[in-house]
């Protein structure tokens, strides 16, 4: 097949590389996008329940501060509406189960002062991290070498201090706390703005919701690219010189027998999380640091979990929904309905080791562990859902697990400078490359338009 040119070619047509592409067809460039999977999106992905009920199997959330989220939505528009929080929220602490209002759980003030304490420290370490720099941090060496779970060992006092921010970390980062470095949970932490902004819903990053799912941002900018997106365009190797570069897909077409297809252009975008972009030949070989660093940035691991019932009957009985819990596998659920609460859904996550333990079981056993966890919150109703699925992320070849890349130690510090400048032509995008809110919708929209302008004015 005869070569495919254009000025730009992005891989990848998640939210980054869409955004990045639609930039520059706006400037004026010829650009492609090649995607490896059959629809766009990446970790966006909708799935419509009943005739017009719409959940997120990816990322669902919108919440203050995302400024270039919400407009991105309003521009498109793409309605959102609130997370439902009416009513007392649910924890369960030791075999016991209890009720409490507003943000704060009934677990005893000792606890409470504690847990208070760590989050405090943490929000004013954060601000000694340069966004742009990490490893510059006065600390960073320091903060570096040990782990998030290590910190939390040294700083807590309390048992339920030491879980609510073992919790924290599986919430946010999808991993255990011992999977990621101080530096990188306090790095985190500054480019979200704050433990409680990631952390809470209402003036939280889980405050508002798609009514038709998020991935309508994506296919609604799609539908803008139109032809310029080939989807089924896994890109395998990406040869680059001082003239363009020439990137390599491997294409099944009709009958499944697979063909390179390839295109050159003046530069590229690579929007996909570093562990894939790390996957991709290149040629001549990136240097070395770039490689390092890709080796060593994994990917959490997430199951989310969804029961749907005729009614959100748990708030006849006055409960928002949301429960807090030190026994898993799911730790943590939300009231997942849709505005009108014509159904009521429970969502639960199972995240880091208990995702990796669920992900090998047969899917009843992940439906029958998940529904014994919202029994255990919401009663025996809970545990007769009309309609049952789950999502696991790791088992996504085009993702390979979420909600995205962590830091270990060490990687911050020795390899992180390589993050984000562009390889001669081959320029990086994608959550993971972001600023502010790094691993979110908003820093995937921030890394498209920031690589997008670099090139337009590089090449
Ligand atoms: P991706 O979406 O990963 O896009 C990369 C694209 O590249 C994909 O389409 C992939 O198929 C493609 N690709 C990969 N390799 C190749 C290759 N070799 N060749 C061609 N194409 C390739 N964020 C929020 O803001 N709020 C939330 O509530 C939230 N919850 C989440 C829950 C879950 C379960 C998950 C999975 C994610 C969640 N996120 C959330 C994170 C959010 O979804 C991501 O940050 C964002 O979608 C990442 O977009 P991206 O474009 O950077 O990457």
């Amino acid at each position: 097949m005869a070569v495919q040119e254009s000025d730009v070619v992005v891989v990848g047509a998640g939210i980054a590389g869409l955004v990045a592409a639609r930039e520059l067809m706006r400037a004026g460039k010829q650009v492609l996008v090649l995607e490896a999977r059959d629809r766009v999106g990446g970790r966006l992905l909708s799935r419509e329940i009943t005739p017009g009920v719409w959940m997120d199997l990816g990322g669902q959330w919108l919440g203050p501060t995302q400024e270039h989220a919400y407009a991105l939505a309003r521009e498109l528009g793409i309605e959102l509406f609130p997370t439902y929080q009416e009513g007392d929220s649910l924890v369960y602490q030791s075999g016991k189960l209890r009720r409490y209002t507003g943000v704060v759980p009934n677990v005893g003030l000792l606890a409470l002062l504690d847990f208070g304490r760590g989050i405090t420290r943490l929000d004013r370490l954060a601000q000694e991290v340069p966004l742009e720099a990490p490893w510059q941090a006065p600390s960073a060496a320091r903060w570096d070498a040990i782990t998030f779970a290590a910190w939390i060992e040294q700083t807590m006092r309390t048992p339920i201090g030491r879980w609510g921010l073992t919790l924290f970390a599986k919430a946010v980062f999808a991993a255990e706390p011992g999977e990621f470095s101080l530096l990188h949970a306090l790095f985190y932490i500054r480019s979200g703005g704050g433990v409680e902004r990631l952390s809470g819903m209402r003036g939280g990053a889980q405050q508002d919701r798609f009514l038709h799912g998020a991935q309508s941002l994506a296919n609604r900018l799609a539908a803008e690219l139109g032809e310029r997106v080939h989807l089924n365009r896994p890109v395998n190797l990406i040869q680059h010189d001082a003239t363009g570069v020439t990137v390599h897909a491997l294409h099944r077409g009709e009958g499944g027998i697979p063909a390179v297809e390839t295109y050159r252009a003046h530069a590229a975008i690579v929007a996909i999380p570093p562990t894939l972009a790390g996957r991709i030949q290149y040629d001549p070989p990136l240097p070395p640091a770039r490689d390092q660093l890709t080796q060593r940035l994994p990917n959490g691991s997430v199951i989310k979990c969804f029961a749907v019932y005729p009614t959100p009957f748990w708030r006849e009985q006055g409960l928002n929904g949301f429960v807090t819990s030190d026994t898993g596998p799911v730790h943590l659920v939300f009231d997942n309905s849709p505005p009108d609460g014509s159904v009521g859904v429970l969502l639960g996550f199972m995240e880091g080791a208990e995702a990796r333990r669920l992900g090998h079981a047969p899917p009843d056993e992940r439906r029958q562990a998940t529904l014994a966890c919202f029994a255990r919150y919401f009663g025996e109703r809970a545990a007769n859902p009309e309609l049952y699925f789950d999502h696991d992320w790791s088992a996504e070849v085009w993702t390979r697990g979420c909600y995205g890349a962590h830091f270990p130690p060490g990687a911050w510090t020795q390899f992180g400078y390589a993050l984000r400048p562009p390889i001669g032509r081959i320029h990086w995008a994608g959550t993971e490359t972001a600023l502010r809110w790094m691993g979110y919708i908003e820093g995937a929209i921030e890394s498209g338009q920031r690589a997008a302008q670099e090139v337009l004015n590089i090449h």
